[in-house]
């Protein structure tokens, strides 16, 4: 009997959880053909989650759960959910039913056809300020713009992934993880389904404004050196017009002497290339701070507990 292993990565989600394992349980109900696992990993909350997973894996077999010893945010729990997934395919979900456990007999069924990455794009994207989606939107833009590989927009973290998808990102252990651009990094036969993002059930979204810039941040920095480059053209180009401009001012010079003048060209002159520099060594550092966090090759999460059993 084939194994599938239910991934849910948990932060702060005592009044999602229960809601979310009685739905599962129906759907899964459904589909005796295979052997399940639903794995829970608990991205350090800080509420009743993890006593709520101790519950659910002694009442019901199926059920794992890894506790991790803070939190690690969701890109990393993940990572912890394919270390520790024992099935020959691995379903992500949210655990507040954003995405509906409905979904998941076509995404076995696109499976069992052969497909080894059957990915849900969102229809619409549930209950949504209309700034986040507009800065989605633009983040997605510039991505796919500046980098090579092609990121699915509006696909998010529901998948389907065979063994060896799981396989391959287990090899991959940066610290500063963008999973999304890896999902499509990987490659393998990718298959879409469409669905309509529900509404989170319960509990509120951990994601501020902040938190989704400084993901954009590491979707771009970690899957491209576009930024580098556009710097490069961006610093040419300034040093071919200083070039025209100081033999304009030289003939000029020439031909009507020197007056002292010209304290605004100058101010705004420089202004504008210690702006350009800044912005240019900005960058520079975040590519440099990303090379300080990898050299320093920590783990990229610390398990604390996986059913029951302290992690030696
Ligand atoms: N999550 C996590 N660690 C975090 C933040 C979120 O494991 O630091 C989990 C959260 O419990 C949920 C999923 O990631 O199962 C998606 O989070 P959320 O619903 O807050 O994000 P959104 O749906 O708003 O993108
Ligand atoms: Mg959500």
């Amino acid at each position: 009997m084939k194994k599938v292993t239910v991934l849910v990565p948990c932060y702060n989600e005592e009044e999602a959880l229960p809601l979310f394992y009685d739905r599962i349980c129906q759907t899964i109900s459904a589909l005796q053909e295979y052997e399940w696992e639903l794995l829970f990993v608990n991205d350090g909350s800080k509420d009743r989650t993890l006593q709520i997973m101790r519950n659910l894996h002694s009442r019901d077999s199926r059920v794992s759960y890894v506790d991790l010893s803070r939190n690690f945010g969701k890109e990393r729990a993940m990572l912890a959910g394919f270390d520790y997934a024992g099935g020959d395919c691995m379903i992500i979900m949210d655990a507040d039913l954003q995405d509906p456990p409905e979904l998941i007999p076509q995404m076995l069924a696109c499976w069992e056809e052969g497909y080894e990455d059957v990915y849900a794009r969102r229809n619409s994207r549930g209950k949504e300020s209309r700034l986040r989606r507009f800065f989605s939107l633009m983040f997605y833009r510039i991505l796919q713009k500046t980098t090579n590989i092609e990121v699915l927009q509006n696909v998010g973290d529901f998948r389907l992934l065979d063994r060896c998808c799981i396989d391959a990102l287990k090899t991959m252990r940066e610290a500063e993880r963008y999973t999304k651009g890896m999902f499509c990094w990987i490659g393998f036969r990718k298959k879409e389904i469409v669905f309509d993002r529900c509404d989170r059930i319960a509990g509120k979204s951990s994601w501020n404004f902040i938190t989704l810039l400084g993901l954009a941040m590491e979707g771009i920095t970690s899957f491209s050196i576009a930024p580098l480059r556009i710097s490069t053209f961006i610093g040419t180009a300034v040093s071919l017009a200083a070039f025209v401009y100081m033999i304009f001012i030289f003939i000029k010079t020439l031909i009507y002497g020197d007056p002292v003048q010209g304290f605004p060209t100058i101010m705004i002159v420089m202004l504008f290339l210690g702006g350009v520099q800044l912005l240019s060594i900005g960058l520079l550092g975040e590519y440099i701070g990303r090379i300080f966090n990898e050299s320093k090759h920590r783990p990229t999460y610390i398990a604390r507990e996986h059913n029951g059993e302290l992690i030696k």
